[in-house]
């Protein structure tokens, strides 16, 4: 059969949705993109705003008006089998503690049941390795603890197998991802923990760059600090902020304030020197002032920040947050989302700028003519002019000589 699948939302369901390909592959399907007309659409959909919700129940139109099968998974069809099966009779709704399950209920046809099982490729250069599950923490916006229920750590030499799988494949970066990252290892109650983890993927592997995605700042303890000191870490850190505002944090069940966040960020700055660390923000939250936008505005504006992903407070039915008084008007969400956007323009052009004259590790993910295209150890892209070719998968290590755009002009230096 011919399965295209499409992906919402977070580098978790990104993970999920990688293992999906592969186990069809080996059934003996065919992966191919939307455009090339499948049979069968697996959509892995979001709930975290209502936009993503709405993206969802596109999708699953769209793919039914072409006569395509639809098997529906991830967080909205979790929250939303009910409404989805009435809605779209005929469609197949997979909730979240089904997900492993769903290859098997993709039907092989006569001829695919004789193929033979051949190695799935991944086709990205920077797979996602999916760690842990779900949440403990209850923040007041967030509907992902009921969607994916209590946090849960995939275990270690499983995550350590294929670590080992993909190095052997010829990946030189893989990103270790969970719904709540620092909490892998908590659930095992021996003490294991992301330090554990990161330290053993280290040992196991010999030549991949490991990424963390996003932390919870107090998260972040010296351990970790410590093994970042190695080249093989990526330079790179997204500690979700959402406000500097004390009272909007409270009221957003953040646990954290404005004077804890600023200090971590300056002893990890302190510690590791040249760090890109990316943010994102909540604007709108119901009761937000103009004075407590305005703290969290020149917080945003006195730190270093690499880059800020920008959200205006979305509500979200079933959360603490939506039973709120004094929600915000849309207009004001939008004016305020529009200027920390337009703020996070001038972070991002101010790193980028300072890494002009810096020596980064670039993983090489597309060559065109004389260019290569790559994605530099502190997550910017850099575009490198030059005669010689580079391998898509080789890492290179590139001296910054412009930036135009969004994108880094680099030189090379010695290869690794
Ligand atoms: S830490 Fe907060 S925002 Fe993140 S998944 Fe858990 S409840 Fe949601």
């Amino acid at each position: 059969m011919k399965v295209a699948i499409v992906t919402l939302g977070c580098r978790t369901n990104q993970a999920e949705s990688s293992s999906f390909a592969d186990a069809l592959l080996h059934a003996g399907h065919t992966m191919v993109d939307m455009q090339d007309n499948p049979d069968l659409c697996i959509i892995n959909s979001c709930s975290v705003t209502a936009k993503a919700d709405a993206q969802s129940r596109q999708l699953v139109s769209r793919n039914l008006k072409q006569g395509r099968s639809v098997i529906i998974t991830g967080c909205y069809a979790h929250l939303n089998r009910e409404y989805l099966a009435s809605r779209f009779p005929g469609i197949t709704i997979v909730s979240n503690e089904e997900k492993s399950s769903l290859p098997s209920l993709v039907p092989l046809t006569k001829e695919e049941r004789f193929v033979t099982l051949q190695a799935a490729t991944q086709s990205r250069h920077r797979p996602i390795i999916k760690v842990q599950d779900g949440c403990d923490n209850r923040c007041s916006y967030c509907i992902i603890p009921q969607a994916r229920g209590a946090s849960r750590s995939r275990p270690l030499p499983e995550v350590l197998a294929e670590a080992a799988r993909l190095e052997t494949e010829g990946f030189r970066e893989l990103v270790l991802s969970g719904i709540h990252l620092g909490m892998y290892g908590k659930d095992m109650r021996n003490g294991t923990d992301l330090a554990t983890l990161v330290e053993r993927v280290l040992l196991c592997t010999k030549d991949v760059r490991i990424r963390l995605s996003s932390l919870e700042v107090q998260e972040i303890d010296d351990r970790l600090l410590e093994l970042m000191q190695d080249r093989r870490l990526c330079r790179h850190l997204h500690i979700p902020l959402q406000s500097a505002s004390d009272t909007v944090l409270r009221r957003m069940n953040r646990q954290y304030d404005k004077a804890y966040y600023e200090k971590c960020m300056r002893t990890i700055q302190n510690k590791l020197g040249n760090i890109a660390i990316g943010t994102d923000v909540i604007v709108g939250f119901p009761q937000e002032t103009d004075e407590e936008f305005h703290e969290t505005r020149t917080f945003l504006e006195r730190n270093a920040f690499a880059y800020l992903h920008v959200f205006p407070y979305s509500r979200r039915p079933g959360t603490q947050a939506d039973l709120m008084s004094g929600h915000v008007a849309e207009a004001v969400k939008k004016e305020r989302a529009a200027t920390i956007k337009e703020l996070g323009r001038t972070i991002k052009r101010r790193f980028m700028d300072s890494q002009i004259g810096q020596t980064v590790d670039v993983l090489i993910e597309r060559q065109d003519k004389n260019v290569s295209h790559g994605m530099s150890s502190a997550f910017f892209k850099v575009r490198i002019e030059h005669a010689k070719k580079r391998a898509p998968g080789s890492i290179v290590p590139v001296r910054i000589v412009g930036v135009s755009d969004d994108v880094a002009e680099g030189v090379p230096e010695n290869d690794r």
